[in-house]
């Protein structure tokens, strides 16, 4: 048998101490907190500035995570860490959650939490990454901003509501009598618009923020969708009159109560009725409602400028307004839709919409009976 030649252990060894000495300092020299657990979630690698931000200064190798990592929701509920690492099959992140000192302290953190196979080829152990960051100050300048814009909208509404209030019966006066002063009319007009536009943006902002802080609270109720939707059509005739649309009802008479939040589902079709009246410069509208199991599916259709296929994926998107002529021609802040979604989040509803460009768009929410 021919004699091998010894592997070079020592230099090996010395290389692989290189490497990971080399490994050590790059996440050492990180500014977020990197912690490498294995399977059982036992800690393998930190850095200094996990021991930082969880405020412990001896190592915390071979130690488990959750007993080291207290986390917390938004409302203060105390998160199974273990489980949501365990469920993590592709990366995850969340900057909701806060981390709790044994003081009760406590700071928002980012943690992203991805599986990772720890050391190489097939014999390497699984494990996990935890990415850690201190958000505390990041999140409190969006809780500033947030609380400015409700403020704001907040002081706005009541003088833009008495001035819209008192316009609006000018125009009526206007409409009314005989002498017809074309441009104190104009003028009226226009500022009416101007003003109603002000007003939902201020809405929609209100709105908004409230959604994104998460205070936004369900108050459920019986709703008689047949009533509903006859006041909500009473309430968008003038509107769709003065652009010469008919505004039709198709109600399934067999409907029953909804169980549901009546303030959100009335907001959501208010979005989607204005949208079909702006978008639409002639035919009609229709808002109607169809029984389905488990609740009710709402819709309103228009004959107007229609959506492109590509559009259709991002009308849903934060301040999107389609890139065309029409909506240049409109007042709009691209809010709208985005709020409607986040409603119909809560309302545990689906949103669903068809639409064909210069044909028209059919806008559809089936809300679930809630609590059934
Ligand atoms: P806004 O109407 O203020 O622009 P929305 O979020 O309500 O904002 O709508 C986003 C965009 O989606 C609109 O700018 C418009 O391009 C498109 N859109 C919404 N509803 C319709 C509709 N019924 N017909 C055609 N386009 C629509």
């Amino acid at each position: 048998m021919s004699k091998r030649t010894p592997l070079p252990f020592v230099a090996t060894a010395k290389t692989v101490q290189l490497e990971r000495e080399r490994l050590n300092s790059l996440i050492n020299s990180m500014g977020d907190g990197v912690i490498a657990i294995d399977e059982n979630l036992k800690v393998v690698i930190s850095n200094g500035a996990a021991l930082n931000i969880l405020d412990i200064n001896s190592s915390l190798k071979g130690r488990d995570i959750a007993k080291v990592l207290h986390l917390v929701d938004n409302n203060g509920q105390i998160l199974n860490l273990r489980e949501i690492i365990c469920q993590t099959k592709t990366s995850q992140a969340s900057r909701e959650w806060k981390l709790i000192y044994p003081d009760n302290e406590s700071i928002n953190l980012y943690v992203s939490i991805a599986p990772v196979r720890l050391g190489y080829g097939q014999h390497g152990q699984k494990g996990y990454v935890l990415l850690l960051r201190d958000i505390t100050r990041e999140k409190s300048l969006e809780e500033e901003r947030d609380e400015f814009i409700s403020v704001v909208s907040h002081e706005l509404r009541t003088p833009i509501a008495i001035a819209e209030g008192n316009l609006s019966n000018a125009r009526f006066i206007f409409d009314q009598s005989k002498i017809k002063n074309i441009p104190v009319e104009e003028a009226l007009k226009e500022a009416h618009s101007q003003l109603n536009f002000l007003s939902a943006m201020i809405n929609d902002l209100a709105m908004l923020s409230r959604a994104e802080r998460g205070t936004l609270t369900l108050e459920i109720e019986s709703i008689n969708v047949h009533d509903l939707i006859m006041e909500l059509s009473k309430a968008y005739l003038p509107q769709a009159e003065a652009k010469n649309l008919s505004l039709k009802t198709d109600i399934d008479e067999s409907l029953e109560l909804l169980t549901s939040c009546k303030l959100y589902v009335r907001e959501v079709l208010q979005n989607f009725i204005t949208n079909a009246i702006k978008y639409t410069t002639k035919g009609h509208v229709t808002i109607g409602a169809k029984t389905r199991k488990s609740g009710v599916e709402f819709f309103v259709s228009d004959t107007g400028v229609g959506i492109s296929k590509t559009d259709k994926e991002k009308v849903f998107d934060k301040f999107f307004r389609a890139e065309n002529f029409q909506t240049r021609e409109t007042n709009g802040t691209g809010l709208g839709l985005y709020v409607t979604m986040k409603l119909a989040r809560l309302l545990h509803a689906e949103i669903n919409v068809e639409s064909e460009l210069d044909k028209g768009s059919t806008f559809t929410i089936f809300v679930p009976n809630i609590g059934s």
